[in-house]
């Protein structure tokens, strides 16, 4: 029986006992298995134009949460934001030399997300 996307969910979620005492983390990078992106009160916007391609944000965002294109010229530009793990912290705006990276409000992005969650249930239900 296929399992419905709530479940699938919660299935993820660690129990009390297999959490490490007081939470020390015990293997190093392994905050990509954790939705982070879920902390967030503000979101990165990308300004596709302003953007040199400097790399500073991919360099000093803590998360490794800066996704990349190469353009027509073979010069690597930001094309976006791994949502799912990006805390919003807000040092790649703070960086970026152009100011090619607004911090905006996440509640803004409520209805975009709505309709996201509505996509991935469905991709989820489909497999
Ligand atoms: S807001 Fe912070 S975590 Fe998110 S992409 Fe920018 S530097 Fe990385
Ligand atoms: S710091 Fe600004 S200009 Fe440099 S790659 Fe990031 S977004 Fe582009």
């Amino acid at each position: 029986m296929k399992k419905s996307y709530n479940q699938k969910k919660e299935s993820k979620l660690k129990s009390w006992k297999e959490i490490p005492i007081g939470g020390v983390i015990e293997e190093a990078g392994n905050s990509i298995n954790y939705e982070t992106g879920s902390w967030r009160t503000f979101r990165p916007v990308i300004i596709p134009e302003k953007c040199i391609g400097c790399m500073l944000c991919y360099l000093y965002c803590p998360e490794s949460t800066i996704l990349l294109e190469k353009d027509e010229k073979f010069v690597y530009r930001v094309k976006g934001f791994d949502l799912e793990h990006c805390k919003g912290c807000g040092i790649c705006a703070n960086v970026c030399p152009v100011k090619a990276i607004e911090m905006k409000v996440e509640s803004d992005f409520k209805n975009d997300d709505k309709d996201k969650e509505k996509t991935d249930k469905t991709k989820i239900e489909k497999n």
